[in-house]
């Protein structure tokens, strides 16, 4: 693995990089070299708290000050939307969507069940009903051939979770939605800078909620955004975001006064969370780079543990461009998992797995309805296991995990 020096991160500032990049000490633990390899070790330079600093002496620290509108532009530009709208979180944007889509209590939105909670809850916030379908086995993504299946009376929306950075199947999503007059309102939290069939992801739904939480590929702690595809929606959203009010209009001149016209809360962040937004989207192509870097070794370096048949690697379809997102492993069973997990904690090494499905969670089981027996769920929520990834992974870390990954289910076969 090459180390390539960020691009935009100008040495001519003479910003240096943070820590993450320089080589980790190595402590010696009984005889051995171990390392502590943390679960998501994030790139920062100081670039970040130079524009921060700049949005807090500018005298203008609200949202949609000028960090917002470069976040903003670059995001349509990215992603070819008609509009992007900052917001404090994917969670927040997703519940931007649900009154966008005008859920009302009773109707449905058809989703997979290993996603996120925010995925259910901003629609069964609206009194909409959850409507879990198996996911794929190759991608865990929404099996696009269950939905017609749970399609009803109503059924109102769609919502595609872009598992890892992967895309789902957008062609077959769109025809069916076309055909039953359903709206798509994507879940690309962890879909940022990633393409299907060449089209960019968050480009295709009528709505597409991004996440910038600190666990994601590009990151300002707390953020994300709602892109707007459809530009009927687009009024609403603003106006929705402006706490009902008007406010966007009035500040482009298009109105002399504004005022409350709508339902709507406050969705907007601070243009110092946004001034953090834009140093790491400035970075964005040497972060996705990085991220792919350690994702394309540890795929290399299990090749022979899945010929073996020990593990299975992330299946990415050739018409789909991924982020690096996460890598993951899926074993036989629970047991192996954990037990490997509890591995490569006693070797400093912090892995996780992911989602505990939601149709059968307390807050699913009440508020969803559930089609069919979802296997391909419940299997990968218990044989998954995610390995450490991050921008600020060193080439010593991600082989130092392999290794301990490859000596553990070679001797555990
Ligand atoms: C992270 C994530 C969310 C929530 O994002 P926040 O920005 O933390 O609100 C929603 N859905 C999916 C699939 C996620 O991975």
């Amino acid at each position: 693995m090459v180390f390539i020096p960020p691009r935009n991160v100008s040495h001519s500032h003479g910003r240096v990089l943070g820590s993450n990049l320089a080589p980790v000490s190595l402590p010696q633990v009984s005889g051995e070299s171990q390392l502590t390899v943390p679960f998501n070790k994030v790139l920062t330079t100081n670039l970040e708290l130079e524009y921060i600093r700049e949005a807090m002496t500018s005298g203008r620290t609200s949202g949609d000050g000028q960090f917002t509108k470069l976040c903003k532009a670059w995001l349509e530009e990215q992603t070819g939307c008609e509009s992007a709208l900052i917001t404090h979180s994917c969670t927040a944007a997703l519940e931007m969507a649900a009154i966008l889509a005008d859920v009302k209590p009773g109707d449905e939105v058809i989703m997979p069940s290993y996603t996120f909670v925010s995925t259910a809850n901003a629609f069964v916030l609206r009194g909409a009903v959850p409507v879990f379908i198996d996911i794929r086995p190759d991608t865990f993504n929404l099996d696009e051939s269950k939905i017609v299946d749970a399609i009803t009376a109503k059924t109102k929306a769609i919502a595609p979770v872009h598992y890892a950075g992967v895309s789902c199947e957008m062609d077959a999503i769109q025809a069916i939605a076309h055909d039953h007059n359903l709206l798509i309102i994507e879940d690309a939290a962890q879909a940022i800078s990633t393409q299907y069939k060449g089209r960019p992801v968050g480009g295709m739904g009528h709505m597409s909620a991004l996440s910038f939480h600190e666990t994601k590929n590009i990151v300002s702690g707390e953020g994300g955004a709602l892109l707007i595809n459809d530009p009927q929606l687009l009024e609403r959203a603003e106006i929705i975001r402006e706490k009902g009010t008007n406010r966007s209009k009035f500040f482009r001149g298009e109105v002399d006064k504004y005022t409350w016209v709508d339902v709507g809360s406050s969705y907007l962040p601070s243009d110092i969370i946004a001034a953090f937004l834009w140093a790491q989207l400035e970075q964005s192509d040497y972060i996705l780079q990085r991220r792919l870097e350690v994702w394309n070794y540890y795929h290399e370096k299990f090749v022979d543990l899945e010929t073996l048949g020990l593990v299975r690697r992330p299946m990415i379809p050739a018409h789909c461009q991924h982020n690096g997102h996460i890598y993951s492993l899926l074993v036989k069973d629970l047991a192996t998992r954990t037990a490997l997990m509890a591995d490569l904690k006693s070797k400093g090494i912090q892995s996780t797995f992911h989602y505990v499905p939601l149709h059968s969670s307390p807050a699913g089981l009440k508020y969803g309805r559930t089609v069919d027996s979802l296997d391909v769920t419940n299997r990968v929520s218990e044989c998954l296991i995610r390995l450490p990834l991050g921008s600020g992974m060193t080439h010593l870390e991600a082989d130092y995990v392999s290794n301990a990954v490859i000596e553990f289910m070679t001797k555990h076969s």
